[in-house]
């Protein structure tokens, strides 16, 4: 196993397992789970988490936003369905149709070119038809036309309508009435689609986290689990109690070089921070181009030995200054956690997203290639990852 000192994100592959079963709980028996895998997996990796999952029996199967990341996991060995969940471009129909790939449709340019492409490689392209019930970005409406779309993918050679589904914007808010009325419009429309149209489409779904946290009456025959696969929280408004989740990834460094500086002395770029009193200044060589926010800038703190070490000035691109004037057993080659827990304090995504003005969902996704990822099971280190090759 190689050795990663710099920075490395540690993925806990038990977490992921013991969150979907957390989930799985607050649902009833019939409910299936989508785990929403887009941007490798929220950055904490796709692949080896789509493997780690794919056999529970509630799963049905992937979502992800591009036929790229799609095509990975097809790539990787994933058998069950993997829905992409924004508009697919045409360059990709016949591929996606050979790969049983589901597309969300919403357009009837795309019925056409994929009914084509479904008939020249011999294999129906099983959609998903989007339906817009108050998100505003991508999907037919829930009214006549909406039922003229239906009409048409029931009269397209080569389309099999496989499932049907929308998007809660408001469901992580205290309030469930604007996700309850979402709810309302996609049932009514389904409702209308059986029978006026005399379908039944099978796999019908709404909820997100969100919705599996809160809102169990938008459970339906199955829900599309991200950010709480990956043990983290849609919002601070939702209810922390009913599923208990375990953060999956814990992000750690080591000091490469520890000072005593005089009062008077600035650090880092700006001179935004300077020394009050004799100060222990610790290096740590991670920084804003790994994806560690900038905006942790004199706001954020690590920790080191189960203490917090406050950060010291800008955060640069590839360093940053932490006081360890209050850790004095701190020494150079220490571990350092920037995200995760040691001894009785942790670091969680929540907090960082909130003092970086970022939020959760984007510092997970933005922790980018240059941190290699290990994975870990009972304890043991079982695959990891880097990006350090770019040649052939
Ligand atoms: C990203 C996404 C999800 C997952 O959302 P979480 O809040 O992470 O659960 C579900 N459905 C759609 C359409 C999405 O784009």
């Amino acid at each position: 196993m190689k050795n990663y000192d710099r920075i490395w994100a540690t993925v806990d592959l038990d977490a992921i397992k013991h969150n979907m079963a957390a989930m799985k709980v607050n649902l009833r028996e019939e409910t299936k789970i989508i785990a929403v895998v887009k941007t490798d997996g929220y950055g904490h990796g796709a692949v080896p988490i789509a493997h780690e999952i794919e056999d529970l029996p509630y799963l049905y199967g992937f979502a992800v936003a591009t036929v790229e990341e799609a095509l990975i996991l097809r790539g990787s060995g994933i058998r069950k369905p993997v829905l992409i969940l924004g508009y697919t471009f045409p360059y990709c129909y016949e591929k996606m149709a050979r790969e049983e790939i589901r597309p969300a449709v919403f357009r009837e340019d795309m019925l056409e070119e994929m009914g084509k492409a479904a008939v020249s490689c011999g294999r129906p392209v099983k959609i998903h038809i989007k339906v817009d019930t108050g998100m505003s970005r991508i999907g037919i409406r829930p009214d006549e036309s909406g039922l003229a779309f239906v009409r048409k993918c029931m009269e397209t050679p080569g389309i099999e309508i496989e499932g049907i589904f929308t998007h809660f914007a408001r469901a992580d808010e205290t309030d469930k009435t604007p996700a309850r009325q979402q709810l309302e419009q996609f049932l009514d429309f389904t409702g209308r689609i059986r029978r006026e149209l005399g379908i039944h489409i099978p796999v019908q779904h709404c909820s997100n986290s969100a919705g599996i946290v809160g809102l169990g009456e938008a459970n339906l025959d199955v829900v599309r689990a991200g950010i709480t696969l990956y043990g983290l929280w849609p919002s601070e408004q939702v209810a922390k109690d009913i599923v208990p989740l375990k953060p999956v990834l814990s992000l750690r460094s080591r000091i490469v070089y520890i000072k005593e500086l005089e009062a008077g002395r600035a650090v880092s770029y700006g001179g935004t921070f300077v020394t009050q009193a004799p100060t222990r200044v610790a290096t740590i060589p991670a920084g804003y181009g790994d994806g560690y926010p900038r905006g942790l800038s004199n706001k954020g703190s690590v920790l080191i030995a189960g203490k917090r070490a406050p950060i010291l000035g800008r955060i640069c691109m590839d360093q940053f200054m932490v006081d360890v004037t209050g850790i004095p057993e701190a020494k150079e080659g220490d571990v350092v956690t920037l995200i995760g827990p040691d001894g009785d304090d942790a670091i969680t995504m929540e907090e960082l997203g909130e003092l970086s003005g970022r939020f959760n969902y984007e510092l997970a996704c933005c922790l980018n290639k240059r941190v290699p990822r290990v994975y870990v099971k009972d304890g043991e280190t079982v695959y990891s990852k880097d990006s350090f090759r770019d040649f052939r």
